[in-house]
């Protein structure tokens, strides 16, 4: 028999915005949490993964608990980022849809704290704040936190990651006794558990689902590619799921911006997320994602902290993190809220070993799965295409049309027409997907490759017409053949005069037509790349 929001001790008022909002059920900590709230005094520290739906869990019953007759801070809310505060604001305002007259203001830092004092001046019930932000105000004497009744650590661990321990200790320290805790934290490192027992009363550890674990709707897969096909690989998952809603995570800002760069050129609607950028530029892009304006965001972990979006369809490791702690941050980021998720990583053979590690971690296997092959990608979007041509809805002003349209192709088959439809939307994959190669790796040749990187063996054979030249730069440098192809290109040597490109670790044979060879190679010798000097030599074809 399952819980119902009913059997929890919600008043009507919350109920009724609630199940607007689309909540059936609650999850197992707001099933755990909410009625010992509602009835309990103690403090508590809940153990629970993202995604599961903690800011009810404390959001319903603080509401519940409030008196908005009374004109001064009640609750107090802690999270660690600004867009965590507004998340976490806005979800309140919408569980608190028919209170009257209710006040939640949230505080952060990199805006007008002059602005934020006015509105704690006009009255405030619930605070949401980031520890930097309400320590200044509270110095300032524009908050007050006297006579809060529940103060509330969101993401406790993460706040202390980020260098929030000392604002942490001001603030509880200031904080009325006979208020109660309720900590929330993903993990339970020392320093965590430290502020349980300095601040909280007898509290009670609570601990739902498996600690560390990710989500059990996400699955877990694995692609092996070449590196240097890593970002084709990343192309080919994005077109063989039209309606992908993902974020790709990158290893560093440069990369990130790379890869968003390149997704744009080739059409997607993708952008970047990293610390290059200022914070209007986050905000907007965040926003866009918010609104799937954006359909694929490529971040780096500590740009990504601050998203909280749902309904991802994808997580893509675009490069796999150094420590399989931060796969499960990534991967926790989908599969939310009941909904499945899938987490991708595209790595390369030597990768293989990273996998098992995080398998370790997650207690998850993964698949190894296949890059789709051009022409299941051609498919699959074929079938969308005519999916969505049958749920179109067609508007009435269409129909004025039809007695002209009729006479202009009255000499034209039904066949053909739908053959032209469907190739104004699918000419491009066709075009794009027309040659393209498979880009799995076969055991066997992971093996011969690699022994063939460190003999830095000579490639087979050239096209007719061009030569090959060695150069200095491979995959251990960060470079990918679109690099070169750039590089070529800045200097003057187009895309066509570029033939083969066999990518090694720490080498790259390149094959340029013989008219520009000599050109290319002298033009590139020893300049820099990001600090190293390049050296180029062209090799006679045996
Ligand atoms: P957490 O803080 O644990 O990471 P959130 O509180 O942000 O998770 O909740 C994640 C998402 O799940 C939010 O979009 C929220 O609206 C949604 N959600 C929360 N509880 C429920 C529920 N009982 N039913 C459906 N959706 C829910
Ligand atoms: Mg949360």
């Amino acid at each position: 028999m399952s819980i119902s929001f009913q059997d929890l001790g919600l008043n009507n008022k919350i109920l009724k915005a609630i199940s607007e909002l689309g909540f059936e059920k609650p999850t197992q900590v707001q099933e755990t949490i909410i009625p010992r709230l509602l009835t309990e005094n103690g403090d508590i520290v809940c153990l629970a993964q993202t995604g599961t739906g903690k800011t009810a869990a404390f959001g319903l019953p603080v509401l519940q608990t409030l008196d908005t007759s009374k004109n001064y801070p009640q609750a107090l809310i802690l999270s660690p980022t600004r867009e965590l505060c507004r998340q976490i604001t806005d979800d309140l305002k919408r569980y608190a849809k028919y209170y009257e007259g209710i006040n939640i203001v949230p505080v952060y830092g990199g805006a007008s704290i002059d602005a934020q004092v006015r509105l704690l001046k006009k009255g405030a019930h619930i605070i949401v704040a980031t520890p930097g932000r309400m320590v200044d105000l509270l110095n300032r004497g524009a908050a007050n936190i006297d006579s809060i009744s529940n103060l509330v650590l969101d993401e406790a661990d993460e706040m202390l990651n980020m260098g929030f321990k000392d604002e942490l200790d001001a603030i509880l320290g200031r904080s009325p006794e006979e208020r109660r805790t309720l900590l929330f934290s993903a993990t339970l490192p020392l320093e965590v558990e430290g502020i349980a027992k300095h601040y909280m009363k007898r509290h009670e550890i609570v601990t739902v689902g498996v600690r560390n674990s990710g989500s059990n709707n996400v699955k877990h897969y694995y692609f092996v590619v070449h590196a240097k096909d890593r970002y084709n690989a990343l192309k080919r998952i994005a077109d063989y799921n039209p309606d992908i809603y993902g974020i790709v995570f990158c290893r560093t800002r440069q990369e990130t911006q790379e890869v968003a760069d390149w997704l744009v050129k080739d059409g997607y609607n993708a952008d970047a997320l990293h610390g290059d950028l200022s914070q209007g530029q986050r905000d907007q892009v965040m926003s866009r994602f918010k609104h799937k304006t954006l359909s694929i965001l490529v971040a780096t972990d500590v740009a990504a902290r601050g998203i909280d979006v749902n309904d991802l369809t994808h997580v893509i490791n675009y490069n796999l993190p150094d420590e399989a702690e931060i796969y499960t941050h990534r991967s926790g980021r989908t599969g939310r809220a009941d909904k499945n998720g899938v987490s991708v990583a595209i790595i390369n053979s030597k990768e293989q070993h990273k996998i098992k590690k995080i398998e370790k971690l997650i207690g998850k296997p993964f698949a190894k799965a296949k890059i789709p092959t051009g022409s299941e990608v051609c498919s699959k979007q074929l079938l969308h295409l005519i999916q969505s041509i049958e749920k179109v809805q067609v508007k009435n002003e269409i129909s004025e049309y039809i007695d002209l349209i009729n006479d202009k192709w009255k000499d034209i088959s039904k066949e053909e027409i739908i053959q032209k439809v469907l190739s104004i939307e699918f000419n491009r994959f066709l075009d794009y997907y027309r040659h393209a190669p498979d880009l799995n790796i076969r055991e066997e040749e992971g093996a011969r490759r690699s022994n063939d990187q460190q003999r830095e063996q000579l490639p087979s054979r050239s096209e007719k017409g061009y030569s090959w030249i060695k150069i200095n730069l491979g995959m251990k440098h960060n470079i990918t053949p679109r690099h070169l192809i750039r590089m070529a290109s800045t200097i003057g040597v187009g895309k066509n005069a570029v033939g083969k490109i066999d990518m090694r670790r720490d080498i790259t044979f390149i094959s340029i037509s013989n008219r520009a060879a000599g050109f290319f190679a002298n033009e590139i010798n020893n300049t820099d790349y990001r600090g190293l000097k390049v050296k180029t030599e062209i090799l006679r074809n045996k």
